[in-house]
Order: C-alpha cells, then sequence, then structure tokens
C-alpha cells in the first residue's frame, strides 16, 4: 500500500482502515492488474477537479478512499473495479473517475450498484 504525498486519513471508519493494511484486498487487486501496489491519492481530503459529483461527502466522512488508475489503461481500469465489486461487496460502492476509482462504504447503499 503506497499513499500519495498529503493524504489525509486520520478518522476515517474502520472498515476503510481494515482496506489500508499492506496485502489487503486493494493490494491484491491492484497487483494483478496495475503490476503494483495500490495507491491510494485522497481520503478525507476528497473532491477534486474533474471527480462526479457523487465523489465528495463520503470522503469528509471518512468512508471513502481513491485509488491512483492514471498509469492505468481502461480494461486494466475495467477489470480492476469488477475484481473490487466482487471482492468487496455488496456494501462497497466503487465508482470509476477520470484519474482514479472511487471506493466507499456504504452499507445502506445510498448510491445504486
Ligand atoms: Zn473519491
Amino acid at each position: 500500500m503506497r499513499f500519495k504525498s498529503g493524504v489525509v486519513l486520520w478518522l476515517m471508519h474502520y472498515r476503510i482502515i481494515q482496506l489500508l493494511r499492506n496485502g489487503s484486498t486493494l493490494d491484491l487487486v491492484f497487483q494483478s492488474h496495475a503490476g503494483r501496489d495500490c495507491i491510494v491519492t485522497a481520503g478525507r481530503d476528497g473532491k477534486h477537479h474533474g471527480d462526479s459529483y457523487i465523489d465528495g461527502s463520503d470522503h469528509y466522512d471518512g468512508r471513502a478512499l481513491d485509488c491512483r488508475t492514471r498509469d492505468m489503461n481502461a480494461r486494466q481500469i475495467q477489470q480492476t473495479a469488477a475484481d473490487l465489486k466482487a471482492e468487496l461487496g455488496d456494501n462497497w460502492f466503487i465508482l470509476i473517475e477520470p484519474s482514479h476509482i472511487h471506493i466507499a462504504y456504504d452499507p445502506e447503499h445510498r448510491y445504486a450498484r
């Protein structure tokens, strides 16, 4: 697991923290499609230019992470998102954004799958 400099991770939801361990599902999925560990580019500091409207408040609540995809091609990104959905299960919302994959803990299903 790698982190972009300046990523803010204080008081993240415990289900998010569980994902941040070295060798977790995130690392395994990114290793298999990107050939490297997961690189977290945003935690509590969400909302970047180019993100969709949906990719905002979950960051401030400590329930979302962004993982870098800018070095991956479209097929790798699609496969990564599909594997994350399968591995993490139905309590998680996965969204492909222009520069990253947004991963949010959403057990209430506020976002359609
Ligand atoms: Zn996000």
